[in-house]
């Protein structure tokens, strides 16, 4: 369901300085977010050296917390160190804690416990841990999806200090499209991101951003109400109150049908 690969360009280490450089003379804040769509860890994408550059020239200017993304294999306690004096948070797209949906259904290549390893050593240094879990990755139904974030959060809640649910859209050249395609897929409703935020108890922050919400490749209702639903996702994941998410439209009683109908039907019904 990942396109990123799309976007990967071969830039050498003077021209990822250069953009650090750029970046840092461009940017005064107390907050850095460092989007790789990658592995910041991954000494292929960015090397050790240029990492604790990155460290220096943030203390230099006053930062005091990074958040950074990585696969957790490439955690490590010695790369962790480079972070000393500065706050960090380490995002990881653990998408659920079922590793049979992880690796048929996701393609992802690690197990749980590969993700609770990482969260151990980034926990020993007292950082924090972002964890992301997807909703509705192929091959599972409407109602199953629902299931399988409720049941990861509920697991990964005690070990995270964020989960950031994140919902399934259509990008290009992937095998989702080409089931999005042939009417074999459809992204979640947003009724179902709802419903899994009422269902889950956690000791974590929950937040949800409807990327493309209300577009036809992205997580989608009635397209009468989407607008007002994913907008109350996004207070929801400012506020942590559900009673924002008390709302209703006609179309619910359709998704309360496709939770239903899916597990048998196996295909979109619309
Ligand atoms: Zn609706």
């Amino acid at each position: 369901m990942c396109s990123y690969w799309l976007e990967s360009r071969d830039l050498s280490e003077e021209r990822l300085k250069e953009q650090v450089d750029e970046l840092f003379a461009k940017v005064d804040t107390k907050l850095l977010k460092i989007f790789t769509s990658g592995s910041f860890f991954d000494d292929n994408e960015v090397p050790g050296y240029l990492r604790r550059y990155i460290v220096e020239k943030a203390l230099e200017r006053g930062v005091e917390k990074i958040i950074v993304e990585s696969r957790p294999e490439f955690v490590s306690e010695e790369k962790l160190k480079d972070f000393d004096g500065i706050e960090l948070e380490v995002g990881i797209g653990l998408e659920t804690v079922n590793d049979f949906v992880r690796e048929n259904c996701i393609n992802k290549g690690f197990t749980f416990s590969d993700f609770t390893s990482a969260v151990e050593k980034i926990k020993a240094f007292g950082f924090r841990v972002k964890c992301y879990l997807l909703l509705k990755p192929p091959f599972l139904s409407e109602r199953e999806a629902i299931l399988d974030v409720v049941n990861s959060a509920k697991k990964v809640s005690r070990l995270v200090d964020v989960i950031s649910i994140n919902l399934t859209n259509v990008q290009k050249a992937t095998v989702v499209e080409k089931l999005w395609e042939r009417n074999l897929y459809r992204p979640p409703w947003l009724w179902s991101a709802v419903e899994a935020i009422k269902r889950i108890e956690s000791e974590a922050e929950i937040i949800c951003d409807p990327v493309a919400g209300g577009r036809i490749r992205g997580p989608h209702n009635c397209g009468k109400c989407d607008r007002e639903v994913a907008s109350a996702l996004r207070l929801f994941s400012l506020t942590q109150d559900k009673s924002v998410l008390e709302l209703d439209c006609d179309c619910k009683a359709v998704w309360r049908k496709t939770l239903e109908i899916e597990d048998f039907s196996r295909v979109p019904l619309l």
